[in-house]
């Protein structure tokens, strides 16, 4: 008997399993994905390997350096990378999603969950998306952010070309430098994020190599974040902080969690005690060898993330609630790309190239409250030429773009336009637009009534924006647009992403609709949740993970107080 299982260790789970831990409950984590970087699973996508770890001294740097070698199509590639949303073995097919529109869910299974390929962003909400709409205020969430920035850390990012050439247009464009945490008005501002600072051998040309840079605490700037950082002298000091490698490790040391990957939670458990519904456990099913199991705990957190809880709830056959699985909010993001002349760029930046996979991957944003978000991105050429062919709105060449547009070219590139996009990519500025969009119950995750796989029946997935939030991506793209053409762009496309791009998925198990305040199930005591799902809204186009870090590290608390303490 645990004291508290969580299901899923990405954004949220590892980090409220660090909290309870600290406080000495004895937590159980199951986790569907693999573990890499523990030498219990030296071949972690070829055999089964140990049960579960509860050692700090498991960590082992020179297996996560073998593992995380950020070759582009072993890492990140949907269906059979190590970054996949799968079973560990990947000669199995990936677990199956029922999308019936143009999406991508960028999801990835395995300790550290999604962190481990996100760029690791971390601002705070904008405080007018909280108060007066969650049911408590922004003000009593900033304690709990200054923990999780604290802990991570965060840091204003580094700037490479990328950057300073945004911030020229930024401020070209008549926007003003507002370097802070809590954002009230539009302005420009380096990213909070969790990565480490440039380790100083890079600045004072020390001679050191790039392999020993790499052994070196501190980001190398070497770029691809999002095909994972190996980057660090031990597992617990990687230069970007996915949970796996900041709130795991500090986990592991509380001496009181024990980690379970390969443990894909196919049920909750229940029962009728004193005349109330309470969780009692959770059935869990072995991803290698199919094996199921019950175990039992005095409390359940689920944090699979925005599909998969609510998709555990409907299996599991808890209450009826309406709102459970509804609301989805997905950022409506867009992509926006200039393409510069050396010329320009010697005269701004004293370089021929802006070479955009240098440095931290979102080095630099503008915030927009109100509207959204737009963020500097520097991927490597292959994902750069797969995200130009990513539109809405056709092949380039059937789109007629207004002439009072900001932009020149319009919809998805290819065949000889899009070879001579990706030759001129060394100069060119992309950047990604966050919609605040608006919370809508048509949009969500349903069970398909037919379809399962050896997980229950599998989710059906809906995203479309709504009107309003359309208006806010249109404003959002224009704004991206001038930015360029102000820091010298001689030519501007907009990819306009189809809406379901879902990079940023939360509220699908709203606070103050299926949890209270507290993250605690309504329906069903003893069950919280803590991770992005709970989010009442889309925190106004912000990157979401600081915040369900900080809520986790608040539902932890309300945890002890309400049954432990
Ligand atoms: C390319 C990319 C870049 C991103 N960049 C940023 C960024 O810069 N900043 C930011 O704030 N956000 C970013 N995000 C989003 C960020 O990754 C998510 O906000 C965050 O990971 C969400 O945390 P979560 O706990 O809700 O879900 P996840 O991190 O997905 O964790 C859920 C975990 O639960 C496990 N799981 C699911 N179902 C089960 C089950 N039934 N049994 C057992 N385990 C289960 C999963 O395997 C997973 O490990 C990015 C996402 C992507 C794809």
């Amino acid at each position: 008997m645990h004291d508290v299982i969580v299901i899923g260790s990405g954004g949220g789970g590892a980090v409220i399993a660090k909290e309870l831990g600290e406080k000495g409950l004895k937590v159980l984590v199951l986790e569907a994905g693999p573990w890499y970087g523990n030498q219990k699973w030296p071949q972690p996508n070829l055999d089964a390997g140990g049960k579960s770890s509860s050692a700090l001294t498991d960590l082992n740097i020179h297996l996560y350096k073998e593992l995380l070698n950020k070759e582009e199509m072993n890492m990140n590639d949907l269906v059979t990378g190590r970054f996949r949303w799968g079973p560990a073995d990947r000669s199995k097919a990936q677990w199956f999603r029922n999308i019936k529109q143009k999406a991508m869910i960028w999801q990835t299974a395995g300790v550290g969950g999604t962190t481990q390929v996100y760029t690791a962003n971390c601002p705070r909400a904008y405080p007018h998306a909280i108060d007066g709409v969650w049911p408590f205020s922004y003000k009593e969430l900033v304690p709990y952010y200054e923990k999780v920035e604290a802990e991570l850390p965060v840091h204003f990012a580094a700037a490479t070309a990328k950057e300073e050439l945004f911030y020229y247009g930024a401020s070209r464009l008549g926007m003003n430098f507002t370097p802070v945490l809590d954002v009230q008005w539009p302005g420009y501002r380096p990213q909070p994020n969790a990565i480490l600072p440039p380790n100083q051998a890079i600045l004072n040309s020390s001679g050191v190599t790039d392999e020993q840079l790499s052994w070196m605490e501190g980001c190398t700037l070497a770029g691809h974040c999002i095909n994972g950082c190996p980057h660090g002298p031990s597992v617990d000091k990687i230069a970007k902080r996915s949970t796996n490698v900041s709130y795991i490790p500090l986990a592991l040391k509380t001496g009181n969690v024990c980690i379970r990957p390969n443990a894909f939670a196919v049920k909750i458990l229940t029962e009728t005690i004193d005349s109330e519904l309470r969780a009692t456990g959770v059935e869990v099913r072995n991803t290698w060898t199919g094996e199921q199991e019950e175990l039992r705990a005095a409390t359940v957190v689920l944090a699979c993330g925005s599909i998969e809880s609510p998709r555990l709830w409907l299996n599991s056959n808890l209450p009826k609630n309406q709102f459970v699985g509804k609301g989805l909010v997905t950022h409506n993001m867009d992509w926006i790309t200039g393409i510069f002349d050396e010329k320009d760029l010697i005269s701004i930046l004293g370089s021929r190239e802006i070479r955009p996979f240098v440095g931290n991957t979102c080095g630099a944003r503008l915030d927009y409250p109100g509207l959204g978000a737009l963020q500097t991105t520097g991927l490597s050429p292959g994902l750069t030429a797969s995200f130009y062919g990513l539109s809405e709105s056709g092949y380039y060449f059937n789109q007629n773009v207004p002439s009072k547009s900001s932009w020149d070219v319009e919809g998805g590139l290819a065949g000889p336009f899009l070879r001579k996009w990706m030759d001129e990519y060394p100069r060119s500025l992309s950047i990604l637009v966050t919609t605040d969009d608006e919370v809508d119950e048509q949009n969500g995750v349903t069970l398909d009534p037919l379809l399962s796989d050896e997980n229950g029946f599998v989710p059906v997935i809906r995203y479309k924006a709504t009107k309003k939030s359309e208006r806010k991506q249109i404003k959002l793209a224009g704004l991206a647009a001038d930015v360029l053409k102000k820091a010298g762009a001689k030519k501007v496309l907009r990819s306009n992403w189809p809406s379901g791009i879902m990079i940023h998925m939360e509220s699908t198990m709203r606070i103050g609709r299926v949890v209270d305040s507290n993250c605690e199930a309504y329906q069903v005591k003893r069950l919280y949740i803590a991770d992005n799902s709970v989010h009442v809204n889309g925190l106004g186009g912000v990157n979401p993970t600081l915040t369900t870090q900080a809520l986790a590290v608040r539902t932890a608390e309300k945890i002890i107080e309400t049954y432990f303490s």
